[in-house]
Order: C-alpha cells, then sequence, then structure tokens
C-alpha cells in the first residue's frame, strides 16, 4: 500500500475504477486446461494482464530421497516470475517474494490434494509468470488447480483464488497493481466451493472488523466466479473442442 500516484482517480463518482470496473468485477478472466505435452498436467492462464503457465509433474520419486514420506506424498510448488514480466526488470535470482508465494500457495493447495494415496512420492508443481499486473498469486493458484486436475491427481475439490480489497474507501473485488499500490488494502483469498473451506487468506493494509467480513465474502464470491471457468476450461479440454 503506497500512494504511489496521488492524482489517480481510484474509484469515480459513479462508482466505477480505474480500469472501468464496477466495484464486484472481476477482470476479464480466461483458462485454458492442457498445453504442455511434456507435463503430466498443465494450465495457461489470462487474469486480466496477468499471463501465467503451470506445469504439474507426478506423482513421482522423490529426490532428494530423505524428503520423501513413507505415509504421504509431498506437494513441491515453485512460483517464478519472469525478468521480462513486469516493467522495471525483475532480478531472475529468487526473492523472498517468491519463496514466500511458492510456499503460501503450497499450503493452499494441500487440503485439496489426496497426497495420502501416493506415499514415498511428490507432485511437483511449476508456476511461471509470463506477464504481472497485481494478483499473480491468486491467478497462478487458481491455474495450479487446474494443473492438477489435468494431471489426474486424486483432488477433494479445486482451489478457486481471488483477492478483494479496500480501495477509496469501499471494498472491491479483485484488486489490479494500480489499486494495489495506491489502495487501502489488499486480500488475497483461496476457497474451495464445493467443500466450503478457505485454504489462503492474507491480508496487506488495515480494515475495521466489519471491512474485514464484508472483505471475505466478496473475496469468496470471486472465488466462486473463478471456480466455474477453472471447470469450463477442463470441461472444454475432456468434453469440448479445447483438447490438445
Ligand atoms: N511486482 C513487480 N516487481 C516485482 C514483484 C512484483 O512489479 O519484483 C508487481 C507485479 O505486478 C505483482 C504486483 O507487484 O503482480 C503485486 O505483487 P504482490 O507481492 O502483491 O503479489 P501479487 O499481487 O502478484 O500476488
Amino acid at each position: 500500500m503506497g500512494g504511489r500516484d496521488a492524482t489517480m482517480v481510484l474509484l469515480d463518482e459513479n462508482g466505477i475504477r480505474c480500469d472501468g470496473r464496477k466495484v464486484n468485477e472481476p477482470r476479464r478472466i480466461m483458462i485454458k486446461a492442457g498445453g504442455l505435452k511434456n507435463a503430466d498436467g498443465s494450465a495457461y492462464i489470462e487474469f486480466g494482464d496477468n499471463k501465467i503457465l503451470v506445469g504439474v509433474f507426478g506423482p513421482r520419486d522423490v529426490h532428494p530421497k530423505h524428503m520423501s514420506n513413507t505415509d504421504t506424498g509431498i506437494l513441491r510448488v515453485r512460483y517464478h516470475m519472469e525478468p521480462f514480466s513486469v516493467g522495471e526488470r525483475k532480478n531472475p535470482a529468487p526473492s523472498r517474494r517468491e519463496i514466500e508465494i511458492s510456499k503460501v500457495i503450497k499450503e493452499a493447495l494441500e487440503p485439496a490434494v489426496m497426497l495420502d494415496k501416493f506415499p514415498r512420492t511428490a507432485v511437483d508443481v511449476f508456476i511461471e509468470v509470463l506477464q504481472a499486473d497485481g494478483g499473480t498469486r491468486c491467478a497462478a493458484l487458481s491455474a495450479a488447480s487446474v494443473a492438477l486436475a489435468d494431471a489426474g491427481i486424486p483432488m477433494r475439490d479445486m482451489v478457486a483464488a481471488c483477492a478483494a480489497g479496500k480501495v477509496a474507501d469501499t471494498i472491491v473485488l479483485d484488486v489490479n497493481n494500480e489499486e494495489d499500490q495506491a489502495g487501502q488494502a489488499d486480500m488475497p483469498i483461496g476457497y474451495m466451493p464445493n467443500l466450503e473451506k478457505i485454504t489462503l487468506l492474507q491480508l496487506d493494509g488495515v480494515l475495521t472488523p466489519e471491512e474485514y467480513t464484508k472483505c471475505v465474502q466478496v473475496g469468496v464470491d470471486g472465488c466462486k466466479i473463478v471456480y466455474d471457468i477453472q471447470k469450463k476450461a477442463l470441461q472444454d479440454k475432456y468434453f469440448g473442442n479445447g483438447g490438445d
């Protein structure tokens, strides 16, 4: 939260946001299941101007072996941002932020994946952010769920993700990069709609208890919109014309 451009109108008198959206309107979302022939499962997502590719490998042998668990499989997630994915070139070395996002996405996916069904193995999820515009962790988490399903990994539900936030004293759905920089709060949420369980909730900024509750509601409603698009991506590949 920073107030990068004090002159920018985040919300005009008609309730329209800086990118033309209404308060409860997500950005354009497109998900494609499959696409990488060398991966066991894959997905590509465009979430506004975010463009992210996910490849899933496994269940497969764990290297190094000492990381394996005799009781359960393990999930490993690497979130990586291309140096060209942002306006100001990102240093290619892994950043603290990438390590943090890899960890939260792994923890958000774990409740969904039936890891106990394949002990001693690993499922690896590689996330490549090709273009970033705010909200990459939610977009990446949503695409990773589709890629895991595409890999045929048994799952309890898919995790759908979307952020809500506070902009110009108003709770809005799906905070974009400008709103993230100049707004008052950003709350990424990951949610399993069938199980009605939240698996990711972070908050950057300050909210009153009432705003917090509203933000969770708005974010969960956004996740339900994403969930329908995730299901459609899988239907298109396996039952429609969208297959490889
Ligand atoms: N960002 C950037 N350079 C970086 C890291 C992030 O320009 O090295 C931008 C990028 O557009 C990203 C946004 O800052 O989407 C917000 O980053 P944040 O850490 O809040 O994660 P995100 O919202 O992408 O989940």
